[in-house]
């Protein structure tokens, strides 16, 4: 097992808004974590990330428990992703590549569409292009675990498809991959397993599959939110 979580709480100001969460991701996982808007989503993310510190709980990767900050966690192989992209808008795309841990060439690779924008600023590409930006110089430095937050927010489906063919195919090579999105049917169909959070707690899990077929169920918990 890549990474297990037991019994992680975790909130703002002392008021828990992630409850007793159990998850698991093995190597090679894409896991996706599902739920209504102001479930904790992006809050379980940052704890895992290193970013929100949890009021309770364990947190254990490869074993051995996953502690300190951002830079620290990004050692060991986890990257995270925020929903903004973690990219900085005033300097070039190349310039972002390059701040990267992996090399240039291989976040081309993946996503040739930034070779023209190579000169451009960050700040000036589409939504699509930043989120490739994004994801591409993550990927390029082979991260073991990479968190992800809400890929698709504004994007058109085709471009969302794109950049999750690009999760999956990362996650076949050994990349495992959690990711948070508020619309579920297109992230399901590339996900291994997924679980639906509401009101901070896990209230649905199965394979990718699984919770495809449910989909009553799964409108129910985001209804019931
Ligand atoms: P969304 O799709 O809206 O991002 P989410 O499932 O990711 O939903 P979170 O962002 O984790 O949800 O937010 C969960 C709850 O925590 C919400 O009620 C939100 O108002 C609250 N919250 C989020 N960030 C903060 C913060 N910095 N300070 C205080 N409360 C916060």
């Amino acid at each position: 097992m890549l990474l297990s979580v037991e019994g992680l709480s975790a909130g703002y100001s002392g008021a828990d808004v992630i409850r007793s969460l159990d998850l698991r991701i093995d190597e090679g996982e894409v896991v996706a974590l599902l739920g209504p808007n102001g479930a904790g989503k992006t809050t379980t993310l940052l704890a895992l990330a290193g970013v929100l510190a949890p009021t309770s709980g364990t947190v254990r990767y490869r074993g051995a428990p996953l502690r300190g900050a951002l830079h620290r966690r990004s050692r060991r192989g986890v990257s995270y992703i925020s929903e903004q992209g973690s990219i900085f808008s005033r300097l070039t795309t190349l310039a972002n590549l390059k701040l990267g841990a992996g090399r240039v060439e291989d976040a081309l690779a993946l996503f040739p569409e930034l070779e023209p924008l190579l000169k451009r600023r960050a700040g000036l590409l589409s939504g699509g292009e930043q989120r490739m930006l994004a994801l591409g110089r993550s990927l390029a430095a082979k991260p073991d675990l990479l968190l992800v937050d809400e890929l698709s927010l504004g994007l058109a489906p085709l471009i969302v498809t794109r950049l999750l063919d690009a999760l999956r195919a990362a996650a076949d090579t050994g990349t495992a991959v959690l990711i948070v999105e508020q619309h579920a049917s297109q992230v399901l169909s590339v996900s291994d397993r997924g679980h639906v959070l509401r009101r901070g707690r896990l209230a649905m899990s199965g394979t990718g599959a699984e919770l495809l077929a449910s989909s009553g169920e799964l409108q129910a918990a985001y209804l019931s939110a």
